[in-house]
């Protein structure tokens, strides 16, 4: 039984309802079968004739379904079916007499696959449940500002829809007017509930909580950020853990060599002049005793189990392997902007070469109109906060790491660190201007060798960092290195801050310098990388595990990371970590239970004669031991705000 949940693993997920039904059914005649033969074993002789049929029953219902499968299994994909072990016992000892023990098989069989079956199938469905969140229809608003119901398949990017207090989100898209909060633990893991005002990212399937928005589509149906979260999570459960593949492995030889072993016996036991009859049922005995189903599903279905329960809190594996890779990381290297800490910058303070700072603010956030880095968002909101209109700048490039450069109607204009302006030979006038640059960030504004101003901006630590990293150092973790493209001073101050020693902050990097550091960490064991995706996409596809956090609201993360963190929240990340080593642990205890329980059983039927009804019982009951440990993942906390 096992196997056929492992195989079904790599179809996408739709039987369940009707499918399951008929297990029941199966299973239902097959004991039905089994307790006829009983009564007349046990309690009244019945007519023979009855109890050949209904002892028919149960070898037809408990041993024709998982026949066709391994055949199918056989002839369709050429692999050998654990199954097929099952039904030979079962045969066996029917023929030397004992149709009712093979029954008891078949019975046993027949009750554990059906458990298995449905508890698989929850850890597999757990995230599918975001299916039924997703809202059919929406209300659309209309150039005349009517608002029509329309089916959300047919709403287009720029199209207008009006969301009441209480409704969920019916698409990806922004706010364009009104103000409230929304429940966005759907996607993100995170309930505590989030203020949303005009411009802000809502995403489908998130609840309304308490005022009427009107939204403007920014993203189709199939493009959706839940959309996506159901794909992703769909795929990496087909996709096969290293260790999901030594089992499977394992199960297949394993397989041929209990049916090889099981003919050896019976002639061993033959040479120990047991009888025919008696040789061949306790071959079939130690053929039940040696199957390996507990240990091909005990994998899965902790994997499986994990997968899920972090999907449902917000955080998305791309796979098992992402999974295993996580529980034996070595070493993490975090950005410092936007990851440890909030990247919601503020600006703290300014010199004006020339004295007129509203001309400065408003020539410099007209640049950082272009950029998307944290520093540029702090300093277009502080050039909004005193009402200027920024001014037209164009032509702009970043230069990453360093900062922006474009052209104003005077010519070519540059912001960014001292980096860049040691680039623009204009390091004395800036030395002239500030000599004392503080611990915070300190942008410079300039054209040519002149330096118009600069404004210093300080960013925050994350609440969350802190603890999150002290989970990590608790949790195993041998290094843990903090990584910036921003000054010694500033990366001193939130380092220090955030516990970490100076040795393991590194400060004043390029993005190239970023993936070298992470290249070496990675040469004394695996290497986890943490950042935002805006501009180190390089060094989180270079680590070992590349991590992102904030991904709901950034394509570029959602696909360059290994493991997304749907929130912006540092929690989720030692949530993540947690739980991938308690994964691994469990994978571990599944397997060492699995061959364990099979060496006992095996050596019971070689040399104590254990029964055949026993070796069932041993063989079924580790089996749905192993499934129901996985299990225990799905109930893991994983953080809910
Ligand atoms: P971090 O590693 O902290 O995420 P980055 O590599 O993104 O930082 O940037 C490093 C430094 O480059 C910043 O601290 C800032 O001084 C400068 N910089 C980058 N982009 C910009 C920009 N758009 N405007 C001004 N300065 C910038
Ligand atoms: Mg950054």
């Amino acid at each position: 039984m096992s196997t056929t949940v492992v195989h079904s693993q790599s179809q996408l997920p739709q039987e369940h309802g009707s499918e399951a039904n008929a297990d029941v059914i199966l299973t239902g005649l097959t004991v039905a079968g089994l307790a006829v033969a009983i009564f007349d074993a046990f309690a009244m002789p019945l007519p023979p004739a009855a109890v050949l049929a209904a002892l028919a029953v149960a070898y037809l219902a408990g041993g024709l379904p998982p026949l066709a499968n391994a055949l199918k299994e056989l002839f369709g994909k050429g692999v050998l079916d654990i199954d097929l072990l099952m039904v030979v016992a079962a045969v066996a000892a029917a023929v030397v007499g004992a149709a009712m023990e093979g029954a008891v098989l078949l019975a046993l069989f027949s009750i554990a696959g059906t458990l298995e079956h449905r508890a698989m199938g929850r850890a597999r469905h757990a995230v599918e449940a975001l299916m039924q969140l997703r809202p059919d229809t929406a209300l659309r608003l209309g150039p005349d500002g009517a608002v029509t119901e329309v089916a959300v398949a047919n709403l287009v990017p720029g199209d207008r829809v009006v969301l009441r207090p209480g409704a969920r989100v019916p698409v990806d898209g922004k706010v364009v007017d009104g103000e409230g909060r929304l429940d966005e633990a759907t996607v993100t893991g995170e309930s505590h509930p989030m203020k949303k005002g005009p411009g802000a990212a809502v995403f489908e399937a998130c609840v309304n909580l308490d005022s009427v928005l009107t939204i403007e589509v920014t993203r189709g149906l199939n493009d959706s950020t839940v959309a996506r979260m159901i794909r992703l999570v769909t795929e990496a459960q087909a996709a096969k853990a290293p260790s999901e593949r030594f089992s499977d492995w394992f199960g297949q030889t394993y397989t041929v060599a209990v049916l090889v072993g099981a003919i050896l016996a019976y002639f061993g036991f033959r040479l120990f002049d047991y009888e025919p009859e008696h040789a061949l049922y306790h071959a079939a005995t130690l053929l039940v005793a040696a199957s390996p189903c507990a240990v091909v599903i005990s994998v899965p279905a902790a994997i499986l189990s994990a997968l899920s329960a972090a999907a449902r809190g917000g955080v998305l594996f791309k796979g098992g392997a992402a999974l295993e890779r996580l529980a034996a990381v070595k070493s993490f290297a975090f950005d410092k902007t936007g990851t440890l800490t909030t990247g919601r910058a503020e600006v703290t303070g300014l010199q004006v070469a020339d004295g007129d700072e509203h001309g400065f603010i408003a020539l410099l956030a007209g640049l950082e109109a272009h950029s998307e880095h944290p520093i540029a968002d702090a300093i277009r909101r502080a050039a909004l906060a005193r009402d200027l209109v920024p001014v037209l700048v164009t032509g702009v490039r970043a230069l990453p790491s360093e900062g922006i450069v474009g052209s104003d109607a005077l010519g070519e204009v540059w912001a960014g660190n001292d980096r860049l302006v040691q680039r623009m030979g204009a390091t004395e006038a800036a030395q002239a201007l500030a000599a004392d640059h503080g611990e915070d960030t300190m942008v410079w504004l300039g054209r040519g060798a002149q330096v118009l101003g600069a404004v210093r901006v300080a960013d925050a630590a994350r609440e969350t960092s802190a603890q999150a990293l002290a989970s990590l150092r608790k949790g195993g973790v041998r290094q843990i290195v903090m990584m910036t493209g921003d000054r010694r001073a500033v990366a001193l101050r939130i380092g220090r801050d955030l516990g970490f020693a100076d040795d393991d902050i590194a400060s004043d990097l390029m993005a190239a310098d970023k993936v070298k550091l992470v290249e070496k960490l990675s040469a004394e064991g695996a290497v986890a990388f943490v950042g935002d995706g805006v501009n180190d996409a390089a060094a989180l596809a270079r680590a070992d595990v590349g991590i992102a956090m904030g991904a709901a609201g950034s394509e570029v993360a959602l696909q360059a990371a290994d493991v997304a963190l749907m929130a912006e929240d540092m929690g989720q990340l030692a949530d993540a970590h947690r739980l991938s080593r308690k994964a691994a642990a469990i994978i571990k205890q599944n397997l060492a239970f699995a061959l364990g329980a099979m060496l006992v059983l095996v050596t019971g039927g070689l040399f104590f004669e254990l029964p055949l009804p026993l070796a069932v019982i041993g063989h079924e009951g580790g089996t749905l031991l192993v499934v129901l440990n996985g299990l225990r993942l799905l109930a893991d906390p994983i953080r809910k705000g």
